[in-house]
């Protein structure tokens, strides 16, 4: 098993990046590397996911004495280190980088003494026994906290796969520049549409936004921004049906509701239709809601006993954001510690 680390931790934040959560890359640590493990160990929590929900629920097991573990199979920091703009809505910094307040909070879990796992490959989660397998080792948990995320949903059209496969997969806020004066396609109504629209627009690019409804879901400051833009034209109820290109995408075919089919150019595709959760790996799944997210009680408790869940996993949406996925971990934590030690309806 590797220990990402354990507390206590010293030293700067400074040269954090992308790659450095590995052991060798905190010389001031005190980390443990220890052989492959194959006894399983028991913990009171095993979190699944350190992206701002998990590493919140690692950080609140320490505080109420819980023996616990987080177990990550990607990068830790999740969503976070892979937002390009500055986050200028979660308290305490008025604007800060994805990756810098990603850095913050993976310190934070690191200063806790709750350890930080590196899954070293898939994660199986069965949920009947509360079990966590890994290539690094086995977990058996009195309780689990799933903090998996969320991840952007797929239209499944053709097209799309060859698109993602030539590595066009672009972000607004990183990529509006390459666009200027060309024609580009953004699909869906949210506030991730609106405001990619809208940035786009701003750098010049010529806008068509395709929604499958009259209405849209997103905040009023996007309607507005996106409605009187002159850039950018609105097609709504309307299908993207196809995606069109060999060597770069050149279109993209949209049925309008009921006006047949047409093809409108597009140098770049940008589809923001949502997300959904990251559920593979887990065995005996929690029920999911209307929206397709796991359903949870007011305090993160799952259908299942001793299953909770924590941040976009079990949000849908319009209410994503660290913010609510920091408090999501804490209150899943505390639902846990009052099930542990109240009516205790999942043991034995
Ligand atoms: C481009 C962009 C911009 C954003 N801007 C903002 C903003 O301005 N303000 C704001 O509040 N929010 C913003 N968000 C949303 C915010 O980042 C998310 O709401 C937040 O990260 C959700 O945290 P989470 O812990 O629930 O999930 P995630 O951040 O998705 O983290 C989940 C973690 O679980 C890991 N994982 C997944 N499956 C497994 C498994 N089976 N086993 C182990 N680990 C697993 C993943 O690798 C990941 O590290 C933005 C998101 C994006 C993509």
């Amino acid at each position: 098993m590797r220990i990402i680390a354990t507390s206590p931790v010293s030293g700067s934040r400074a040269g954090w990046n992308s790659r450095s959560w590995c052991t060798g890359c905190f010389p001031n640590r005190e980390v443990k590397e220890e052989a492959r493990v194959s006894e399983r160990q028991k913990v009171e929590l095993a979190v699944v996911g350190a992206g701002p929900a998990g590493i919140s629920a690692g950080i609140w097991a320490r505080r109420v004495g819980l023996s616990a573990v987080v177990i990550e199979a990607g990068e830790p920091g999740g969503q976070l280190r892979g937002v390009r703009g500055p986050i200028p809505d979660y308290p305490g910094w008025r604007e800060v980088q994805g990756p810098e307040l990603a850095r913050a909070l993976v310190d934070h879990l690191l200063r806790s003494g709750t350890p930080l796992v590196d899954s070293a490959g898939p994660v199986r989660v069965d949920t009947a026994g509360r079990l966590v397998h890994t290539a690094a080792g086995e977990w058996e948990a009195e309780a689990i906290v799933l903090a998996t995320g969320a991840r952007p949903r797929r239209l499944g059209i053709p097209g799309e796969a060859a698109m993602e496969r030539r590595g066009e997969v672009w972000s607004a806020s990183r990529d509006a520049g390459r666009f200027r004066h060309l024609p580009v396609v953004v699909i869906g109504g949210g506030d991730r549409a609106l405001e990619g629209a809208w940035l786009l627009a701003e750098a010049g690019a010529q806008v068509t936004i395709v929604h499958r409804r009259t209405s849209f879901r997103a905040r009023r400051e996007w309607r507005e921004r996106v409605f009187r833009h002159p850039g950018i034209t609105v097609m709504a109820p309307a299908w993207a049906v196809a995606i069109q290109g060999s060597d770069q995408t050149q279109s993209v075919r949209i049925r309008l509701g009921g006006a047949g089919e047409i093809e409108v150019p597009a140098a770049g595709v940008f589809v923001r239709i949502g997300t959904e959760p990251n559920l593979e790996g887990i065995h005996g799944l929690p029920r999911l809601d209307s929206y397709g997210v796991v359903a949870v009680d007011r305090w993160g408790r799952t259908s299942l006993p001793g299953i909770y869940a924590a941040g976009d996993v079990c949000t849908p949406a319009p209410y994503t954001g660290v913010a609510s996925a920091v408090a999501d971990g804490m209150r899943a934590v505390k639902a846990a510690v009052q099930d542990m030690e109240g009516a205790n309806p999942f043991k034995g």
